[in-house]
């Protein structure tokens, strides 16, 4: 007989154990345990089955940056339904959406590499995908502009640029390689940036940058130049666990990649938007990308879209070569589907008339301000970091050493589900930090009651 607390025969939970394969599971825990069925959205909170209600504390999984209900998303996704509800871009095909949301994006980008302007925009549905395709794009450059040695991508560990077999050869988890066999051939990684996490006794934010500088300089020398294409980075890597790079970092990495003539590309899948302070991580880090890849927020998550921009330089060389070639041989039945176009477009309209940048950047500051007045001091605390509407609070037993729990109590697992009963969906990072973005629409007096929950569990962990 099952236990009394099995999921019920036929119930919504039996079925999901029965016949759903969950992204990031154990599947064998998982027929034990049963999935929490989330219902509803409204505001920061999404709401259970039983009607318990959760503050977002990561926003689903940083996306829905307009928190959980939003008539004017539902709107233009039914409008632009009724009017058209799928056409493919394919050849000389196009569409309003997607024409009107290349010019949104292109006039809202950053300055690319040599301070010019980016140039156009490829859309897909994931930042895998994007990723993915940023990768093809830069292969294919290369081929067309007579570099075809120029191949070998550059990633950090931890970082997290998706799970497709190239865009996960990029990300540098070990959940994502471990018996996928990646990452495949030609795919590399370079340390963390993480000061408080693996800088030496006594070495400055800048000391530290410029080790980080100089360990990218020989792998790019031993490897060869003429063989590596690129360096991917997040301005703030999120899911890998927060981590804000030192000061002078990017100044130092780009100098690097200038000299060895390989390209960067920002991963502003959770950056882009808003999310640091400035419409993206690239302004807030002073960096110059070739190529710009975005989703998550685009849309604030209402559906899946996500965008490539690239640089004059990149559109040139693409250009010549679909010359040459016929055609250029990538793109997805979905690329700017206009539905999500037409939502991520009302989407970046309500970005604009919040002002989101200028909006994150105070309270974020208040965020900021209320995360280390309540944790910094905090016995269980080793590292309270952030920057905008982005953070994280990291356990430790000892902050003067900065030493890790024993893994095998499995203290950021049981935060997250201490939360859960609190009523705040947490996200315990790998390096035991729960990160906090929440989507940007969250008041100040939410800030605090999601703190304060947040806390309430960390306290039932001590
Ligand atoms: N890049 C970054 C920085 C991400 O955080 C993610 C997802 O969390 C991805 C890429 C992959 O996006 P997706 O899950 O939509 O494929």
């Amino acid at each position: 007989t099952p236990p009394d607390d099995a999921p019920r025969f036929n119930s919504a939970a039996a079925r999901d154990i029965e016949y759903a394969l969950h992204p990031y599971t154990n599947h064998k825990a998982f027929r034990d345990t049963g999935p929490l069925i989330i219902q509803r959205g409204q505001g920061i909170k999404v709401f259970d089955d039983s009607g318990k209600g959760y503050i977002e504390s990561v926003a689903g999984l940083w996306c829905a940056s307009l928190g959980f209900a939003n008539q004017r998303l539902a709107d233009a996704a039914y409008k632009q339904m009724q009017q058209l509800p799928f056409y493919h871009a394919f050849g000389a095909r196009s569409h309003d959406p997607l024409i009107d949301l290349s010019e949104a994006l292109i006039q809202r980008a950053p300055l690319s590499t040599g301070g010019k302007p980016f140039s156009k925009v490829f859309f897909a549905n994931s930042g895998s995908e994007a990723n993915d395709s940023a990768i093809k794009m830069i292969w294919f450059y290369n081929n067309a502009i007579g570099r075809p040695a120029k191949k070998k991508i550059i990633g950090r560990v931890r970082g997290y640029h998706g799970i497709t077999v190239a865009s996960g050869s990029v990300t540098g988890q070990p959940a994502n390689h471990k018996m996928f066999d990646l990452p495949i051939a030609g795919f590399f990684h370079v340390s963390t940036p993480h000061h408080y996490g693996y800088a030496q006794p006594g070495e400055t934010e800048e000391a530290f940058a410029s080790r980080l500088a100089q360990e990218l300089d020989d792998l790019i020398v031993r490897e060869g130049p003429d063989t590596v294409a690129a360096f991917f980075a997040e301005p703030v890597m999120g899911a890998g666990g927060v981590i804000i790079p030192p000061a002078t970092y990017y100044e130092k990495i780009q100098a690097v990649l200038r000299k060895h003539d390989v390209l960067f590309v920002a991963d502003e899948v959770i950056c882009g938007f808003g999310r640091t302070g400035h419409y993206w991580g690239c302004q807030t880090f002073g960096i110059q990308p070739d190529i710009l890849t975005c989703a998550k927020q685009l849309s604030s998550a209402f559906l899946p879209i996500s965008a490539v921009m690239i640089s004059e330089q990149l559109y040139q060389g693409i250009a010549e070569g679909s010359d040459a070639a016929g055609t250029w041989g990538h793109g997805f039945t979905y690329s700017g589907h206009p539905v999500p176009a037409a939502v991520a477009l009302e989407t970046l309209k309500i970005y604009d008339e919040m002002e989101m940048p200028k909006l994150v950047a105070t309270r974020g500051a208040y965020l900021q301000k209320a995360m280390q007045d309540r944790f910094a001091s905090h016995p269980l605390v080793g590292e309270v970091r952030g920057v905008g509407m982005i953070g994280a609070i990291q356990l430790s037993p000892d902050k003067a050493s900065r030493a890790t729990f024993d893994p095998a109590r499995k203290l950021g697992p049981r935060w997250q589900a201490l939360g859960l009963e609190h009523g705040v969906m947490m996200r315990v990072l790998v390096n035991e930090s729960a990160a906090i973005s929440p989507p940007l629409t969250i008041s100040e007096p939410e800030i605090d009651e999601m703190l304060d929950l947040i806390g309430a569990a960390l306290d039932d962990l001590a």
